[in-house]
């Protein structure tokens, strides 16, 4: 049985301070016997006073480099996130791949690395809105996990999270159906069985992302493929998380 897994993205939000509110009043949600793990992915400023404030709550960080350290001015090593008690690091979201250049290529080294020092990566992939119209959803999928995951042995990649996230579904309000949904993220699990069996197939984690909201997140949940979820805008609230963790209890 895979246990259900759902983040939250603050993506570039909150101060400290918010960050701390935020900690301290999902808290006092979670007791600990969820069928679920929660948690929420902060920027970098706000990690320390999460992770000092969580209990219940996993703290993720929203990016790493691959370097251990280095000439690499505005980065944050793993080392470093370790130092800090994170314990997951999303990697690769479209935002970054987008704007900052990643490629599954660098997406691939950071897992590693996040692997090697016992952080959980959350790989995000999925295809925009022109390839998806040009029915190649399937397609980048497949290429996607290939770059992404390609130096990771099968027990690596069977404590993974993968988040498939159409990107045309990402802050649209545009949400995917949820038979798409599973689709993809059928999908997704084939790729990890042709890629690494069927063991490492039936383990990872898929969580779908774009549009996840309090409203909407049973129906993904209850999808066969569908793990958990990756999300965005209704994540910024502690009563809109609160909702979404009690649709998910
Ligand atoms: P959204 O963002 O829930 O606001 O669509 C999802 C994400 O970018 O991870």
């Amino acid at each position: 049985m895979r246990k259900p897994i759902i983040f939250g993205n603050w993506k570039m939000n909150k101060t400290r301070k918010e960050a701390e509110e935020f900690v301290v009043g999902i808290e006092k949600v979670l007791n600990g016997s969820e069928k679920a793990e929660y948690g929420v992915a902060t920027p970098f400023t706000c990690l320390e006073i999460s992770v000092n404030n969580a209990k219940n709550l996993k703290i993720a960080a929203e990016n790493c480099h691959f370097e251990e350290s280095g000439a690499y001015t505005g980065e944050v090593s793993v080392p470093m996130l370790k130092d800090i008690n994170v314990s997951h690091c999303v990697i690769g979201h479209s935002e970054r791949r987008s704007m900052f250049n990643d490629t599954d290529e660098s997406v691939n080294k950071k897992a590693k690395k996040l692997i090697d020092a016992g952080i959980v990566p959350i790989v995000c992939i999925g295809e925009s809105e022109s390839e998806y119209d040009s029915g190649l959803t399937e397609k980048v999928i497949r290429t996607q996990l290939n770059g992404s995951l390609a130096s990771l042995n099968k027990e690596e990649v069977a404590n993974i999270v993968i988040a498939y996230e159409p990107i045309w579904a990402i802050g649209t309000g545009k949400s995917a159906t949820k038979e798409i949904a599973q689709n993809c993220c059928h999908i997704v699990r084939d790729e990890i069985k042709n890629m690494f069996g069927e063991d490492a197939a039936n383990k990872v984690r898929v969580q779908y992302g774009g549009s996840v909201k309090p409203e909407n997140i049973a129906e993904y949940m209850a999808c066969e493929d569908i793990d958990g979820a990756l999300i965005g805008g209704a994540s910024l609230k502690v009563d809109s998380f609160t909702a979404i963790i009690e649709a998910t209890r």
